[in-house]
């Protein structure tokens, strides 16, 4: 069943707790898909902490990817496409264009973007590429799968979402499958799946990776896990199952009445 926006609204002020420190202010955005032809996006200034259903905005993905195929699209196109869906004074995130991208090409149904303080303290050093060099214990694959993505820094919007599009591109056709998380170095991550416990549970575990990355690196260097490794763990049946279990616990429910 498709997530509806209340879930939606939910997911997003859970993910922006103060104590998960992924979000402050206006950070971040989420997207859930609502058609085959379009998606749900956070309205661009609107907290993620308290976000309510009419914070999101529908937008088609069409135009959003006919702006990515034109290569003398500008900013100045983009403010205009993104002025026809402004209603009550909400305008969609820029980053739509790179939640397109995900639920189209990458095939999530939610997606969600943070800016994570232990990933972010990565991606903002020399050692972002620590993050992807590979695998570093089993629980990683099972909720990650057996690779991310990372991403240069690109200026936000129009650039970004042609470099991701580029970058998923080529991992679609090396891997046969699309990263979970995708990092983006000096900004943050984003987080791909089917649900919103889905796309929940790989920032939890983005996080994680990325704090265990960085102790290791404080200790000497990070010991990675074999390709033969990574791919037992990827196809053991057991694992398969406790990914399938994860994604089926309930998201934790609020009491503050809002939907
Ligand atoms: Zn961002």
């Amino acid at each position: 069943m498709d997530p509806t926006l209340p879930e939606i609204a939910a997911l997003s002020r859970d993910m922006a707790r103060e104590t998960r420190g992924w979000v402050i202010l206006a950070e971040g955005n989420i997207s859930v898909r609502a058609s085959a032809e379009t998606m749900f996006v956070k309205a661009s200034g609107q907290r993620m902490a308290h976000a309510v259903v009419e914070d999101f905005l529908e937008v088609p993905f069409a135009p959003l990817l006919d702006l990515l195929d034109q290569a003398d699209a500008s900013d100045d196109d983009v403010s205009e496409t993104f002025d026809c869906w402004s209603t009550g004074g909400h305008r969609p995130s820029v980053e739509s264009l790179l939640h397109a991208v995900c639920q189209t090409l990458g095939g999530a149904r939610v997606v969600a973007h943070t800016h994570p303080l232990v990933v972010n303290s990565l991606l903002c050093s020399d050692q972002a590429d620590a993050l992807v060099k590979g695998a570093v214990f089993p629980d990683q694959i099972v909720v990650l799968g057996p690779r991310q993505m990372l991403v240069p820094y690109v200026d936000p919007g129009l650039a970004l979402a042609r470099v991701v599009r580029a970058e998923m591109s080529r991992h679609l056709a090396l891997h046969g499958e699309a990263p979970r998380a995708i990092y983006l170095r000096n900004h943050g991550l984003f987080a791909l799946g089917d649900s919103p416990q889905d796309v929940l549970n790989v920032t939890e575990m983005a996080c994680k990776v990325a704090q265990v990355v960085s102790g290791a690196l404080t200790i000497g260097n990070v010991d990675y896990l074999t390709p033969a490794q990574v791919d037992r763990i990827h196809s053991r049946d057991d694992e398969v199952m406790r990914r399938s279990a994860l994604l089926r616990t309930p998201l934790p429910t609020h009491s503050d009445g809002r939907s």
